[in-house]
């Protein structure tokens, strides 16, 4: 049956694949967006389709439309832009929390928030289950962000205990693929950018700190899975690829890859970066029968060829 469902940040790297997955699905799309970090160049090709419909909005204003389901992806991801202005960052979580949560229980529609692995912090936990409460500097230059994440997260729970609302939570690994932002300064993007211009490769620190990689058709999967989970499971819901490189292993693969003449320079280590995160996705195996299907390897290749593509057409 066909659904009415919004999607907010929908013209973000994440929110313009999902957008594109639940049209292909035969759904009715509303995708919201400030066009902060989003971009018109990632839904330009939905925007013949007459059940997509592009909303500019900022979701810190209430936002009214009947639609039975609610994506709430709204919110800059990467340091750069989150810091740029911290207050703003916070406002988006929360307040867009709450906006989005007030329509969810108006119009009693379901209602899913991308969270974040950085709710977990620097985590002491290794791999980071959804039991662990985290380890996350209040003050710190990543607070904004994390803290953010973490009261929506507090408001979903209770909008779902209070108000009975209908509330997913997942909470999103580092993910890449096609359609990053070139210039956000996210590892993938950074790295694939410089090695295709035979730059020099920016490591910060040491290259020793870990992350885990997952390719963007898997969050999809995972991300469209957890809505259609019964009414009575809300997470939050690991949804990431267990694989684990250190920053280092990256570039090298990288380079080697694209075939780089680049070098890897060393550069001072950002405050608060986590020193090691992994998923452990047993919660997404049993509940979701869902895993990751694309390794690293195969992420990046179609990662790679996306922005070669996309510096080839800026020449
Ligand atoms: P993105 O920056 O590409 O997308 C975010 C989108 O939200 C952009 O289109 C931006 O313009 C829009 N936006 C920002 N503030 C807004 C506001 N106040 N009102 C309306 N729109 C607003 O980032 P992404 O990687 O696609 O991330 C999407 C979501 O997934 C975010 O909530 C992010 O926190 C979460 N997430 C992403 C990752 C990742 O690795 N990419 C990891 C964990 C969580
Ligand atoms: N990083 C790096 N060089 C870059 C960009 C990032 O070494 O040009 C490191 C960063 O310090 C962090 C990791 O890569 O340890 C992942 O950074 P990203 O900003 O992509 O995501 P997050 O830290 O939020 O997981």
């Amino acid at each position: 049956m066909m659904k009415r469902i919004l999607v907010t940040g929908g013209a973000g790297f994440i929110g313009s694949h999902l957008c594109e997955r639940l049209l292909n699905d035969g759904n009715d799309v509303i995708c919201l967006d400030n066009f902060f970090t989003g971009n018109k160049r990632n839904i330009v090709h939905l925007l013949d389709n007459k059940y997509f419909e592009l909303v500019r909005h900022d979701i810190t204003d209430p936002y009214k439309a009947e639609v039975d389901e609610i994506y709430n992806l709204a919110c800059p991801a990467s340091p750069i832009h989150y810091q740029y202005n911290a207050i703003k960052t916070v406002k988006t979580s929360v307040m867009g929390a709450i906006n989005m949560l007030g329509l969810a229980k108006r119009l009693k529609a379901k209602i899913l928030q991308a969270s974040t692995s950085e709710v977990y912090g620097d985590p002491a936990v290794h791999p980071q289950v959804e039991s662990y409460w985290g380890n996350v500097n209040c003050i710190g230059p990543r607070s904004c962000y994390d803290e953010g994440k973490r009261v929506a997260e507090t408001l979903f729970v209770n909008y779902h205990l209070q108000n009975n609302v209908k509330i997913k939570i997942i909470r999103i690994f580092n993910t890449y693929g096609p359609r990053m932002h070139p210039n956000d300064g996210r590892v993938v993007s950074n790295f694939i950018v410089q090695a295709l211009k035979n730059n020099d490769i920016t490591v910060y620190g040491d290259g020793s700190q870990t992350r885990s990689f997952q390719y963007v058709s898997d969050l999809i999967n995972g991300m469209t899975k957890m809505m259609e989970t019964p009414d009575n499971f809300f997470g939050p819901i690991n949804i990431g690829n267990p694989g684990e490189f250190t920053i280092k292993q990256l570039a090298e693969k990288i380079i080697e890859m694209t075939g780089s003449k680049s070098k890897i320079i060393y550069q001072p280590l950002p405050g608060d970066d986590p020193v090691r995160r992994k998923p452990d996705i047993s919660l997404a195996k049993e509940k979701l029968n869902w895993q990751p299907q694309i390794n690293l390897e195969q992420g990046l290749a179609k990662t790679i060829a996306y922005f070669d593509e996309l510096l080839k057409n800026e020449k």
